[in-house]
C-alpha cells in the first residue's frame, strides 16, 4: 500500500512504516482491511503559548497568542534539522495522549486566538491535526500550519482547507541543495506555495467558524545557511521567483542558521547576510521582507510600501508599536496592508 501524504509515496509492507518513521501501514483488531496511519495519532509532545510572531506571521493577527503543538517523525532529511530531537524520533512511549476538545480548551483557557501545528512536519499526522482543526473552528479559533510545504498534490487541498494561516520554509531555491542536504526536491514545495497564493487570492475569508468559505495566509521562510544557500545569485532568483509567482506582498522571513544536528562546523550566519538579503529581495519588489533569529528591530519592523513609515515595531517577538487602523490600513497614508490584522490593539 503506497501512503499518498508527501510526494515520496512510499510503498509501506503492512506493519511497516515510510520514510518519516512514523506513518504506518496497520491492520486494527476492529477492521477488516489495513490502512496507513501515524503512530502518534492523537498524541503531541507537549504545549505551549506562543505569540503568533514566534512561527513566524507577522501579518495574521499581529500580537496575539497561538497554542503550539507537535508530534514525531518527518519527510524530510535536512542535515541542518534545529528539531532533531522529535523530527528524527519514532518512540512515541514518550508523547502525551489529548484529544482534540483538550488542546481546544487548552487554548481557550490560555486566551490564544489560534492552535498551531508546529514544530515537526503537520503533513504526517494530518488526521490530527485536521480533527483539532474542525473543532478549534467551532470554538472561534483559527489553525496555523508550520510546514515544509514537501505534500502531494492530492493532499494539499484536503489539509489547507482547515488552515488559516501558514508559513511554508523555503529551504532554498536550489533543487541540488534539496536534494543533497534534505533528501527532497524543491519542485514540490514550490507548488504548495502557488497553491497557497491563489488560493489566497481567490477567497476573502478565514475559515474561523464558516467551514464553507476559506483562505489560507501565506509567509515564506527561508534559513540562511554560510557557504550553502546565500549567495547572492541565489536570494535574487528566489526573490524573482516569489515576485513573478507569489505576488510582492508575501511576507519572506530570512532567518538565521545556528550549528544543528550534521550541521557543527558551519558558522552561525552573520548579521550581515541577513541585511543584504533582505536588501536584495526588497530591491526585486517584495513589499514585506524581514529577518529572524537575530535582534534586529529595523529588520523586524513592518513598513508602509507606500509612505515608508515604520507601522508595527517588534521587539524580539513582542509588538511595541501598531499604527495600522480599523481597516486594515496605514494610519500614515492610509495605504492598504496585506495580511489579517487586529482592529483593537
Ligand atoms: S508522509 Fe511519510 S509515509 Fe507518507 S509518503 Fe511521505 S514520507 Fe512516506
Amino acid at each position: 500500500m503506497n501512503c499518498t501524504n508527501c510526494p515520496r509515496h512510499c510503498f509501506i509492507p503492512l506493519g511497516k512504516s515510510g520514510f518519516c518513521g512514523v506513518r504506518r501501514n496497520m491492520k486494527l483488531d476492529t477492521e477488516n482491511v489495513s490502512r496507513i496511519f501515524s503512530i502518534a495519532h492523537g498524541k503531541n509532545t507537549g504545549l505551549a503559548v506562543d505569540p503568533i510572531e514566534k512561527k513566524p506571521l507577522y501579518h495574521f493577527y499581529p500580537n496575539s497568542k497561538t497554542l503550539s503543538l507537535g508530534s514525531i517523525g518527518c519527510n524530510l532529511d535536512c542535515k541542518f534539522c534545529q528539531n532533531f530531537s522529535i523530527a528524527h524520533s519514532v518512540d512515541d512511549s514518550t508523547l502525551i495522549e489529548m484529544p482534540p476538545s483538550a488542546i481546544v480548551d487548552t487554548a481557550l483557557r490560555n486566551g490564544c486566538q489560534s492552535i498551531a501545528f508546529t514544530y515537526n512536519e503537520p503533513i504526517i499526522w494530518l488526521e490530527y491535526a485536521i480533527e483539532i482543526a474542525i473543532i478549534a473552528h467551532q470554538a472561534g479559533l483559527f489553525t496555523i500550519a508550520v510546514t515544509n510545504g514537501y505534500i502531494s498534490p492530492e493532499v494539499r487541498q484536503k489539509f489547507f482547507d482547515h488552515i488559516d494561516a501558514a508559513n511554508v520554509d523555503l529551504k532554498s531555491f536550489s533543487d541540488k541543495f534539496y536534494r543533497e542536504y534534505c533528501s527532497a526536491a524543491v519542485e514540490p514545495v514550490k507548488e504548495t506555495l502557488c497553491y497557497l497564493a491563489e488560493k489566497n487570492k481567490n477567497q476573502i475569508k478565514f475559515n474561523c467558524n464558516n467551514n464553507s468559505i476559506y483562505r489560507t495566509w501565506l509567509e515564506i521562510t527561508t534559513l540562511l545557511i554560510p557557504g550553502l544557500n546565500d549567495s547572492e545569485d541565489e536570494i535574487e532568483k528566489l526573490s524573482e521567483w516569489i515576485f513573478s509567482n507569489l505576488g510582492s506582498e508575501i511576507p519572506l522571513h530570512f532567518s538565521a542558521f545556528r550549528p544543528a544536528d550534521r550541521m557543527q562546523s558551519i558558522p552561525p550566519t552573520p548579521s550581515s547576510t541577513l541585511f543584504r538579503s533582505r536588501d536584495i529581495a526588497s530591491s526585486k519588489g517584495l513589499k514585506y521582507v524581514y529577518t529572524g533569529n537575530i535582534d534586529d528591530p529595523i529588520g523586524q519592523a513592518t513598513f508602509c510600501p507606500q509612505c515608508k513609515q515604520n507601522i508595527i515595531s517588534r521587539n524580539r517577538f513582542n509588538v511595541t508599536e501598531y499604527l495600522i487602523n480599523e481597516d486594515q490600513c496605514c494610519n500614515y497614508c492610509g495605504q492598504t496592508i496585506a495580511g489579517e490584522f487586529v482592529t483593537d490593539y
